[in-house]
Parts: structure tokens; sequence; C-alpha cells
């Protein structure tokens, strides 16, 4: 068998971490298997679904590396693939037209309400006589077109995370609407179980890997499948992604939308590594790993049933880990935005081998890539204000001698190597008689404004070969 799996993503909103986590174990699971993983937009919900969200999903998608072998391929543009399945369940008795107006739904609904009942379709128009019809349609009414659901059926599959998974036909609210605003002749506005049914089955889908929260949709597209004739694909449920607090993870909780978190810093190979240990653990253990390394291990077997809480620590250290195993060439176009939003000035291709030290310098301290601004703001900026420590530092007793003679000393160099920073650092320390400890603090205080930072010499550099050591050691020392 050849494995076809899907995403089937609704443009409602942007690409959600849930969606993108679903994604990610689709993908696995295609290339464990050496299969076709395929991208289908389920747009039939036209007033929710908008263009601009189907581009953020597919971007999201791209950057994340989740790339598709088959699509985008859209369910609005595949109404009439819809309507020949509905009239083939016409045709074999399995859906009906149905009558019943919205006011007496509401009125079914609000006597189940009084009588303590859960809502459900009482299936009253099953069995219409074509008198009765006539005299509905004379009426004015507009049908929907419903799929038979026999309360007594038990729907029973085995779940490749879940095993046996079995629902009542009763708890399924009755007769399902499988298309909207149809009249005696048309087929209407198919709807969404019976679109994802017939795309599954037109697209050769094998295994349907979702979230948890489609289990009862499950069922429902379980008895069309045996009403349009087919054989079921096998059904994987994966676990819902919770907060912190152990609750479904929701706009609430601030950052859900895969561009919320490239806008934070994270880098995508980190992000997918993240979203696959959210439900699934390597067999060795191992917690980074490319989604090819993955792939080659990848099984339902170790996806757990229980939801996954999400983590920030742990999808902070990881991200850390991919920040700090890149070079300088593979991590400067990733600050460049960063910087440029934050309004420093530089110029990317003049300035290319100053930044490329600055990232070098910088890098091991990132555990996200919007960090950089703030680390590396001392760098862009004219003058810096000295914090309350840094003060202190350059006003001990002893401090502005040191400070004098460094500034000497490096004046005298317009370009400087880092032996010759370290080889002066000595000097000064000897020539005053002091501990090296007050020279190097005292410099990066009167540098950085701060007595936290990166590496001294390299930071004394950096500033120097942007003309800035000069004019902030003149600036403390009045
Ligand atoms: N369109 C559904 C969603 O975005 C997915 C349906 C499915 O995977 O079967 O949740």
């Amino acid at each position: 068998m050849t494995v076809r799996v899907r995403i089937a993503p609704s443009p409602t909103g942007n690409l959600h971490i849930g969606t993108a986590r679903t994604a990610v174990f689709n993908w696995l699971f295609a290339h464990r298997y050496g299969g076709t993983f395929i991208l289908r937009v389920e747009d039939t919900d036209t007033e929710r679904s908008k263009p601009e969200y189907t581009q953020n999903i597919l971007d999201g998608m791209q950057w994340l590396g989740l790339n598709w072998d088959e699509g985008p391929l859209f369910q609005s543009q595949r109404l009439d693939l819809y309507r020949q399945s509905i009239q083939a369940l016409l045709d074999n008795g399995s859906a009906y037209r149905c009558y019943t107006t919205p006011a007496e739904l509401d009125e079914l609904r609000a006597a189940q309400e009084a009588n303590h009942q859960a809502p459900r379709y009482d299936n009253r128009h099953r069995h219409l006589t074509l008198e009765q019809e006539a005299a509905f349609i004379a009426e004015g009414r507009r049908p929907v077109i419903r799929f038979k659901i026999e309360d007594d059926r038990e729907i029973s599959w085995i779940d490749l995370v879940r095993d046996t998974v079995t629902w009542k036909g009763i708890d399924l609210g009755g007769d399902m609407v499988i298309s909207r605003a149809a009249d005696e002749h048309e087929l209407g506005q198919p709807l969404y179980n019976l679109a994802v049914v017939v795309d599954d089955i037109d697209m050769k889908i094998t295994h349907v890997i979702r979230g948890e929260d489609h289990i009862a949709n499950t069922a429902k597209q379980i008895l069309l499948y045996e009403g349009l004739g087919v054989k079921v694909p096998e059904f994987a449920h994966t676990p819902l992604i919770l907060s912190a607090e152990g609750k479904k993870l929701s706009k609430r909780d601030g950052v859900t939308s895969i561009d919320d978190f490239k806008k934070m810093g994270y880098v995508a190979p980190a992000l997918v590594n993240y979203m696959t240990l959210l439900g699934w653990s390597s067999p060795d253990a191992e917690e980074l790993f490319t989604l090819d390394v993955a792939a080659q291990q990848f099984d339902f077997d170790r996806v757990n049933k229980a939801g996954g809480k999400f983590d920030w620590d742990k999808l902070n250290w990881i991200n850390s880990q991919y920040i700090h195993a890149m070079t300088a060439e593979q991590l400067l176009p990733e600050l460049i935005p960063y910087w440029q939003a934050a309004g420093f000035k530089f110029d990317p291709v003049t300035d290319r081998s100053w930044l490329l030290q600055l990232t070098s310098l910088i890098g091991a301290s990132l555990a996200r890539l919007d960090e950089c601004v703030e680390i590396s703001r001392t760098f862009f900026t004219d003058t810096v204000t000295l914090n309350e420590e840094a003060t202190a530092k350059v006003t001990q007793p002893g401090a502005k001698e040191v400070l004098t003679s460094l500034a000497t000393a490096i004046k005298a160099k317009p370009e400087l190597v880092e032996s010759e920073v370290q080889e002066l650092i000595k000097q000064v320390t000897k020539e005053q008689n002091v501990k090296k400890g007050l020279v190097m603090q005292s410099l990066r205080a009167a540098l950085t404004g701060e007595v936290h930072g990166p590496d001294l010499i390299q930071s004394v550099l950096l500033l120097h070969q942007h003309q800035l050591a000069v004019p902030r050691l003149d600036r403390i020392l009045g």
C-alpha cells in the first residue's frame, strides 16, 4: 500500500500551532513510508474563509519546511464532485430532503432543552410521501439534504493513537445535514463532513491523521463512507496541545499562530523539532533532531494519548541549541530584519564584515533571534547612558586614571586587533598598579554603559571599528 496522507486546514485564521503540529505528524508519516503528503484547503465556509489566511497557511508551511507533494487543492473548486456524491446518496436511499423550517427546529430544541435532553434532530422527514413533499414545496419551504444515522448503530474503529474508539449512533445528533439551501432540483451547498469524505476518497487517502477534536466527525464520516460504498481509511487522532495549565491552547494564551512564533524569533527547524516532541518521543530519547531524522523513526505507537502541555522553557532551550549551531554567515541574515525593525543604522553590504563579527560575538547568548536587539543596542547607538552599576564602576578609585591611559592608547591606534587590546589591558593594569578586574570593569562600563555583556575584547574591537570607543571614553573623562 502506498501511504497517502493530507493536511486539510480551513483558511478561517492564520496557520495555528495545532494545525502545524498535525501537519508535522502527517509529513513524518508520509516520509517514513515513502508516501505522499497532500495539502487541501477546506474553504467551503465562504463567510469565514479569506484568501489572506490561505496565503498565511501556505507561507507558514513552507517556512517550516513542511513541503507537500500534491496541492494545494481547494474545496471551493470541487463543488460538482461533492454534488455527485450527494446525488448518489439520494439515489441509494441513504439521504433525503428535509423540509423542517428553522422555526420548527428551534421549537424542537427548546422542547428538548426543557426536558433536559441533548439537542438532536428527530428525523421527522425521513419518510415523507411525494404528496407531503409537494405540499412543503408549494408552501415555499427550502429543503436541506440529510444523511440517515441509525440510533442503534455502533460505530467503531481502531485508531492508530487511541486504539478502539466506539460511538453510538444515538449520540450523533440525528440525521445529519450534508447539504444546505437545496431545492427540489438543486443539490445546494455541500457541508463539511460530506466534503471531507468525498475528498479523502477522491484523493485516495489511506490514513486520516488529524486532531482529536475531530473524533465525533470521524464517527459520522465512517457512516458516509459506508453510504457511498467505499473502504474506510485508517484514522489517527493526535492529542491536543494544552496550555501550561493543562487547558486547550487558545487565542487567550497569546501566541498561537506560526507567524507569531516566527516574529518572536523562533527558527523554523527548532519550532518543528519542538512541535514533533509535543505528543511524540523518539525511541532513543533524543530531543534534538531534524524532520528527516525524526521521519526515519516516526510511528504512532510513540504518539501519546494525553494532550501535550506547551512548555516555553523547552522550546526556548531547543531554539537556543539551533541558533548556537549556526555559523555567523547563517545567522546574520536572520538577525538583520530585527536590527532593521529596531531602527538601527547600518548597511548590510558595506558593514558585512563588522556585522559578521558582531553576530559571532552575540550568537552564543541568544535563545531567540529577537534578543539580538537589546544585546547589541550598544553597538549601533551613538551614545550610551551608564546605568547605576556602571556609574559606580567608572567612579571607583583609580578608574579615571585607568580610563585615561586606555583612551590615550586606543586613540593612537586607529586599527586595533585582539592581541593588542589584551596587551593594552595588561599594560595598564601593571602601570596603574591595580587589579585587572578594575581595568576590565571600568572599560566595559565606560564603553557599554553596563557591567555585564558579551566578550569585552571583541566588544572593544567592534566599537572602535565604528568609531564609538574613543568618544565614549572621552565623554566619561569629561
Ligand atoms: N479542516 C479541518 C480543520 O481545519 C480539518 C479536517 C480534517 O483533517 O479532516 O480542523
